[in-house]
Order: structure tokens, then C-alpha cells, then sequence
């Protein structure tokens, strides 16, 4: 008696899990898919809207038994997003947030231009060409495999991956990024990074081959650090400091005088922004007839 007892009491037990459990698969079904999305192209939102539609076969499926890892799976087979989390809301939404790809770089094509990812990738082209990062100088890529060529390519990804973390979307902040070799520069013999801000303050990387990343983050803690106005002149420099293996950023000042007939420049637009073929309003003398004059 006592084993049969026990063995109703295990069967009665089974029972009772086998109805709660069908109970929880009937109550608990999925009937919302909460995609939540991030997008910055055209192509990213008619992409995202076909994404929110292949989630949604997940509707009316049990949110107990339902495979999280097999959702993400399937908002993943979009190369084009980038997904940031995948989880269950009570009491019965799935919730999938998304990125769009964030584009990196752009360069100049007749036709408009051509967006790349941080990766390199090309991801799509604009002819806003404004809201992009542009190359400048000797900077190229190939569509045959996706990747940005040309001096320090290595470490443009580098700054650019800085300029993110710093920054949030870099577009906002950086017009351009521009390689000028040594032998374009009169100062000294480094190659550089010149990084044109949209508020016009400049900043340069001297020497992209060293350290890189630890330069570009003094530089950009010094611009976030400077108020509306001061943003819009000089020119920050960052370098490594040799006695404390620190880097280490600094503003100056520079004043720009025409050597022809000493006019000095004061307009708001940034000298070095000045499209090549402005003249002196003075004399008439071409842009480089100018001379960079540090003010402090
Ligand atoms: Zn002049």
C-alpha cells in the first residue's frame, strides 16, 4: 500500500507540473515583438522594417519555451545591424534592439558618395555628404576587399574606433580626417593626421605610427573639454610627452597673415577650411602666399 501510495503521489506530482506548464505555454505567448531600432540611412529603415517582419513569426510562440539565442540568430542574418540586446518584457513581448552599422568614413565619388563602416565595409552611399566623415589626402579603398589602403590605414581605424568612444556618432563631430606626408609639412619632418572639426578647431596627430589611440584620446578629451567659442579657432596638438611616457594635448593659437601685404585674416570660417582657391581679400594673393603665426 504505502509503495502505491507513493507512486500516486509522484504521478499526481507530474501531472500537476505537465498542467502548469501547458498553462504557462498557454497563457504566456508571445504577442508583441518590440523591435527597437537605431538607424541612420534610408536603407537601414527599409531594412529594419523587413527585419520587424520576420520577428514577427515569433508571435502567438510560448514566451517560456521560446530560444532567445535562435531570435538574435535571426536578427543577425541582417549584416546590416548590429544587435545590441535580445530579451523577454512581461508579460508576453520579445524585445530586439538594434543598430545600423555606423558609418565610418566616406569618400568623395562623382556621383555622390561612398559610405564605409568601421570595418571598411561599404554599407551604402549619400549625397549628404555633409553628415560624413570624409577622407582627405592620400586615402583610399577598394571595393574588391573592402578595406581602406593608403598611409596608416591601421591606425585610422584606430582613431576612429577613439573618436566613437569619445564622441558618440563621430559625424557629428568630424568633417574630416586628412593624411598630409612629411614632405608637405614645413614645421618638422612627422607625418600627420589633420582631424577638421565642424566647429572648426583642428586637431592634429603627429606621427600616427606611435600610439596613436592614447594621442587621439588626449586630443579629444582637450576638445570636449573647451567651451562653444573656444571650438572655433586653433589648433590642438597632441604628442607623447618623453619624461612620463604620457600623451599629452595642447591649444594654440595661430594668426594667419598675408606675406604680400600684411592683411590678417579674421573671418569665422577656419583658415585651413578655406577652399585652395580663395585669394586675399586685400591683395588678391593666393591662399599659401599665407603665414601660420602661433599666437600662444
Ligand atoms: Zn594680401
Amino acid at each position: 500500500m504505502k509503495k502505491r501510495a507513493i507512486l500516486t503521489t509522484v504521478v499526481a506530482f507530474l501531472l500537476l507540473v505537465a498542467v502548469i506548464a501547458a498553462g504557462l505555454n498557454a497563457v504566456f505567448t508571445v504577442t508583441y515583438v518590440n523591435a527597437r531600432f537605431l538607424t541612420y540611412t534610408e536603407e537601414g529603415e527599409t531594412a529594419a522594417r523587413e527585419l520587424k517582419e520576420d520577428l514577427n513569426e515569433y508571435l502567438g510562440k510560448s514566451t517560456t519555451f521560446l530560444d532567445l539565442e535562435e531570435v538574435r540568430a535571426a536578427a543577425e542574418a541582417y549584416s546590416r545591424f548590429r544587435v545590441v540586446s535580445v530579451g523577454k518584457e512581461y508579460p508576453a513581448s520579445v524585445v530586439v534592439e538594434i543598430v545600423e552599422r555606423r558609418a565610418a568614413f566616406a569618400l568623395a565619388a562623382s556621383d555622390g558618395w561612398d559610405v564605409l563602416d568601421a570595418d571598411g565595409v561599404r554599407i551604402g552611399s549619400s549625397d549628404s555628404a555633409d553628415t560624413y566623415m570624409e577622407l582627405k589626402g592620400d586615402f583610399s579603398f577598394s571595393y574588391e576587399n573592402g578595406a581602406i589602403t593608403g598611409p596608416y590605414a591601421a591606425q585610422l581605424l584606430e582613431l576612429y574606433d577613439v573618436l566613437s568612444e569619445l564622441l558618440g556618432e563621430p559625424r557629428a563631430n568630424i568633417v574630416s580626417v586628412m593624411f598630409e606626408d612629411n614632405e608637405n609639412t614645413a614645421t618638422d619632418a612627422f607625418d600627420r593626421f589633420r582631424i577638421a572639426t565642424r566647429e572648426g578647431v583642428e586637431i592634429v596627430i603627429r606621427d600616427p605610427a606611435v600610439r596613436i589611440a592614447d594621442k587621439a584620446r588626449a586630443a579629444v578629451e582637450l576638445y570636449l573639454s573647451l567651451s562653444e567659442n573656444e571650438r572655433v579657432c586653433g589648433t590642438i596638438n597632441s604628442v607623447i610627452v618623453e619624461e612620463t611616457g604620457k600623451a599629452s594635448a595642447q591649444w594654440s593659437l595661430y594668426k594667419y597673415v598675408c606675406k604680400n601685404c600684411d592683411y590678417e585674416y579674421k573671418d569665422n570660417i577656419p583658415f585651413r577650411q578655406l577652399p585652395d582657391s580663395w585669394v586675399c581679400p586685400s591683395c588678391g594673393a593666393s591662399k599659401s602666399t599665407f603665414e601660420e603665426i602661433l599666437i600662444r
